[in-house]
């Protein structure tokens, strides 16, 4: 069975290995991937998001 949603955080834009998609540091922990008591919510405790980045 797939679960294609499985590796992606809420704070991603695409899925991962998606063209014009790059992984950054997540701008909410700024890459800790920690926000208070628990881990992060944006990028799901990873330290990065996955944005698209776009491609001339
Ligand atoms: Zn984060």
């Amino acid at each position: 069975m797939q679960d294609e949603t499985a590796e992606q955080a809420p704070g991603d834009e695409a899925p991962p290995g998606s063209r014009q998609a790059g992984e950054v540091t997540c701008p909410v922990c700024g890459g800790s991937g920690r926000s208070g008591d628990g881990e992060c919510q944006d990028c799901g405790g990873t330290g990065t998001v996955v944005r698209i980045v776009g491609d001339a």
